[in-house]
């Protein structure tokens, strides 16, 4: 029902912080009512090899949630991170009961090599779960989402070649996908990465840097808005983006990105504003921010779009 996830990008911030941050998103998208609520962090090893997602999910009030994260023995709070990206959810279920269980984020496998939150409703997600079944991987859910965090590990597992990009893996996982959805991925394969996109559910992005940015900073989207009005920025995305471009917002230092369902949650952080339009891929890598719309699948048929998979 709710989403928001927090990257900072060479923007110092503790984990105290960046638990406000992301509680003070959800409390703000509460107004929308849901039944749990859920977050993914970076567990206190981000910094070295060892890389590791920390879930903490609880049925009921975002408060519960609040209080569930400061018991977590094995989060030291004053730990600082210099690059982190958070995901946070609030559920409003439609398949599955509310609990710890069923909320989101969704993952992929016990290690939680890839997790996602997500905002809809997956029509074909039984076509999907069953097909993932047959190929080995166990569902621990009764949610719909959970076949997306199975997917992308399915995509990822079956790679055909080592440097394929985190926005490959998710727009090969949505040509699979039916239905409406909003979906912000984390994974331990890409850290300090973050990827989202959306199809009938609303999805945006805010951008701040302590930085003046410039038109050197960023390049395309700012020359081409040339302001920092909401309202332009969306109509200059619908006029230029479509299948064949890319469109490419740099911030080479120091800077923030903010991910919503409702502009309600990123509007006290900045009024730079991005809109996903359906079938959109944003992704952040190196603290730069890229979106490219995603050609629809050719078929509309579940089962051979599975079979093209295979
Ligand atoms: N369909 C998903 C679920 O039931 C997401 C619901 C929502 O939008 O909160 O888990």
């Amino acid at each position: 029902c709710g989403i928001f996830a927090y990257m900072n990008y060479r923007v110092p911030k503790t984990r105290k912080e960046i638990f406000e941050t992301l509680i003070k998103g959800l409390q703000r998208l509460e107004y929308r009512g849901y039944d749990s609520a859920g977050v993914a962090i970076d567990g206190n090893n981000h910094e070295v090899k060892e890389r590791h997602i920390h879930l903490v999910k609880k049925k009921g009030k975002v408060k519960a949630l609040d209080e569930e994260l400061y018991k977590q023995d094995s989060m030291d709070l004053k730990v600082e991170f210099e690059t982190h990206f958070g995901i946070a959810h609030t559920r409003w279920a439609t398949h599955g009961v509310p609990n710890a269980v069923n909320s989101h984020p969704q993952r992929s496998d016990k290690d939680n090599e890839f997790v996602v939150i997500h905002n809809g409703i997956i029509t074909n997600y039984k076509d999907l779960k069953k097909f993932l079944e047959s190929k080995g991987y166990e569902f621990e859910s009764e949610t719909d989402t959970e076949t997306i965090a199975k997917l992308i590990k399915y995509v990822f597992d079956n790679r055909e070649s080592e440097d394929i990009t985190f926005s490959t893996l998710v727009e090969r996982v949505i040509q699979q996908l039916e239905g409406a959805f909003a979906l912000v991925f984390k994974s331990i394969h890409y850290p300090g990465e973050a990827v989202a996109t959306r199809r009938g559910s609303p999805l945006l992005i805010g951008v701040r840097s302590k930085y003046k940015l410039s038109t050197e900073q960023i390049p395309i989207l700012y020359r081409t808005c040339n302001i920092e009005n909401v309202k332009n920025i969306c109509k200059t995305r619908m006029k230029r983006l479509d299948s064949s471009t890319c469109l490419h917002a740099v911030g080479d230092k120091a800077v923030e990105f903010f991910f919503a369902s409702d502009a309600s949650a990123i509007i006290e952080h900045t009024n730079r504003v991005i809109f996903l339009e359906d079938d959109d891929i944003a992704a952040v890598a190196d603290g730069k921010l890229s979106i490219h719309r995603v050609k629809r699948s050719a078929s509309d048929d579940p089962s051979r779009a599975i079979q093209t998979l295979q």
